[in-house]
């Protein structure tokens, strides 16, 4: 039976929903029931009935599913599936960070492991990161754990300090101008779109900037035919089949390996299995959720 029938098969056997990242595999996405970012994932099972639920995406991504809906079974079908950025945050340093400054307002991106976002404020996405910062009523902020996303806050909110925490996503720090304009010669009419993660100097010869929904968007919205995408290449998957009348180019091909880390045969056992479960400790569980709550009620404008 072809991977998608038994998906099908387990989904209706188990009372699952499958979420998948727009980074995994595109025969993942293929079977999920909902595709999208780790935040629109988190927000996602919280809106289904499903009692297990199978998250394909990396840890941090898993865990935030879990501190948002502690009730549900959420499933990971492969734990060594971990953001590397993530872990570049060392929490003795961030501890120490906070009692030195104790003005400062913790601003976690939500690619962060539970125990950052215990430590912080508030947390942001890529697409809502302007705007949480301009909510904080403090003057200092530490934004982590990107420094380039940091940096793309710091072009639009020039009225506060930000201190930036040294962390990277090698998947997108890796992508170079040489490469995009290397690209631009080929398809000189491209419009180039990328994500903030990366450098900033890759953001300055963007036409668009955006988080993978935006990019999403964007490339349906836009009369352009071809697009110079700086991102996780897996997007092209959804990306061709939104737009198929559009070209996709990827330079220098950017790859996270953590995500490729699930694969359809962990899918399929953990469908039957119903576990690898993310176990997070009840109290953990409470502090973690404020400053995600906080960052919701900052972007329904409360
Ligand atoms: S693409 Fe970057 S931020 Fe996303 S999981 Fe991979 S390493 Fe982490």
């Amino acid at each position: 039976m072809v991977f998608i029938e038994q998906v099908k098969r387990l989904k209706e056997e188990n009372d699952i929903l499958l979420v998948a990242h727009n980074y995994q595999l595109g025969v993942i996405q293929d079977a999920a029931d909902y595709t999208g970012d780790s935040f629109g994932l988190a927000r996602k099972v919280t809106e289904e009935e499903a009692e297990n639920v199978i998250f394909c995406g990396v840890d941090f991504m898993a865990e935030s599913a879990v501190v948002l809906n502690s009730e549900k079974k959420i499933i990971h079908p492969e734990p060594k599936a971990q953001c590397p950025m993530a872990a570049m945050v060392d929490m003795g340093r961030l501890r120490r960070y906070k009692k030195d400054n104790p003005d400062t307002a913790v601003v976690s991106y939500v690619n962060t492991n539970v125990e950052t976002k215990v430590e912080s404020d508030i947390c942001c996405t890529s697409s809502n990161a302007v705007k949480v910062v301009r909510s904080l009523e403090q003057d200092k902020i530490l934004f982590l754990p990107d420094k380039n996303l940091g940096n793309y806050i710091k072009r639009f909110v020039k009225d506060k300090t930000i201190d930036l925490w040294e962390g990277y996503c090698g998947t997108h720090d890796k992508i170079s101008v040489k490469d995009i304009e290397i690209s631009l010669k080929d398809h000189p009419q491209a419009e180039v779109m990328v994500h903030p993660e990366c450098k900033p100097e890759v953001v300055d010869i963007a036409h668009f900037v955006g988080s993978t929904a935006g990019i999403l968007k964007q490339a349906s919205e836009s009369s352009s035919k071809e697009f110079i995408v700086g991102t996780e290449v897996e997007m092209g998957h959804r990306l061709r089949k939104e737009n198929p009348d559009k070209t996709f180019i990827f330079p220098g091909d950017p790859l996270c390996q953590n995500m490729k880390r699930i694969t359809p045969e962990k899918v399929l056992r953990s469908m039957e299995d119903l576990r690898p479960v993310v176990k997070i400790d009840e109290k953990l569980i409470e502090k973690a959720r404020r400053p995600l709550e906080r960052m919701i009620k900052v972007g329904r404008g409360e």
